[in-house]
């Protein structure tokens, strides 16, 4: 029997990354990401975590992806936030500080609401100024210092400080210019990781060689900007998924088995209730750009399917064989 979560982690990270929809560039995506580490990353992302982060200390989790024209929160990336915030807490009785765009907050919210997460604090960010941005970033890392800062499929800024959708559209004005965040917490010696699907989210950078290769509009976008959608910022750990809300999953799931706590990954109830009320307050599907029960084209049954398929990894006996 194995005993090491890093053989979990094994068969995390290929799930996580299963390409259901043949967009062809998470398998790469993640190879580059793991020649980085030589470990699994969702089992790597899980124990940085639980190895980190103490009781009391504070978590920074970072989302936000507005799609065009009316800049629309999306519905991936903002349940894997919310579930694993009460993930963090369950099982290390972190804080987690959600931090997402103003106009999105109220999905966010919505969404912890159905998990019955009343405590967790989200904080709303700026979008219009750098120079906005920065200041808040500031004033959020001297209040809350936190240990650890995660951001799931939010939306990175290329080398000239655009952001962009992954069809080459700019996107700058519907978004907080959370860099400042990311490399002022990571100066400060916070951990940071990222989760992301497409090349255009935080973290990125970290393996942008390959996102300039293989991934549509990366180095030409649709904008007079004309310098692509690859974004250019670093982190510790990124994890690449085939949906980024997969990866927040799969990092429960270690968590969940380190610390002997099932209850740690949501289920598959949850994870009903978590989408229906993104999508009753407006959240669409990042792919379709519809307000339908689905994440980034697939529909809600398989996000279903796909949790209990990651609580198979919890039964009795694989949590007992850890001692
Ligand atoms: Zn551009």
């Amino acid at each position: 029997m194995p005993c090491d979560v890093n053989y979990l982690g094994e068969g995390i990270d290929r799930l996580v990354c299963i390409d259901l929809k043949s967009r062809g560039i998470i398998y790469p995506l993640y190879e580059a990401a793991r020649s980085l580490v030589n470990k699994p990353l969702t089992s790597t992302a899980a124990k940085l975590i639980v190895e980190n982060l103490k009781a009391k200390e504070v978590v920074i989790i970072t989302t936000g992806f507005r799609l065009p024209p009316l800049g629309v929160q999306e519905t991936d990336g903002i349940l894997g936030a919310a579930s694993l915030a009460k993930a963090l807490r369950t099982a290390l009785n972190a804080k987690p500080i959600l931090l997402i765009e103003e106009n999105s907050t109220a999905v966010l919210m919505a969404i912890l609401k159905s998990l019955g997460e009343k405590t967790t604090v989200v904080l709303g960010l700026p979008t219009r100024k750098l120079e906005e941005a920065k200041e808040k970033a500031e004033e959020i890392l001297d209040e809350y210092s936190p240990t650890a800062l995660i951001a799931i499929e939010k939306a990175g800024c290329n080398n000239l400080g655009e952001y962009h959708t992954m069809k080459g559209e700019n996107v700058t004005n519907f978004h907080t210019k959370i860099e400042a965040i990311v490399e002022k917490a990571w100066k400060k010696g916070t951990v940071t990781l990222a989760i992301g699907d497409g090349g255009n989210e935080v973290g990125m950078g970290n393996i942008k060689e390959v996102v300039e290769r293989i991934v549509p509009y990366a180095t030409q976008c649709c904008c007079p900007c004309k310098s692509g959608i690859a974004s250019q910022s670093k982190v510790d750990l990124l994890i690449p998924a085939a949906i980024s809300n997969w990866g927040a999953y799969g990092i429960q799931t270690c968590i969940a088995w380190l610390t002997q706590k099932p209850e740690v990954l949501h289920t598959s109830e949850m994870e009903q209730k978590m989408l229906k009320t993104a999508i009753n307050v407006g959240a669409i599907d990042g792919l379709t750009r519809k307000n339908e029960l689905s994440v980034d084209g697939i529909p809600m049954n398989i996000h279903l399917s796909f949790i209990k398929l990651l609580q198979a990894f919890l039964h009795k006996e694989n949590l007992n064989a850890k001692f």
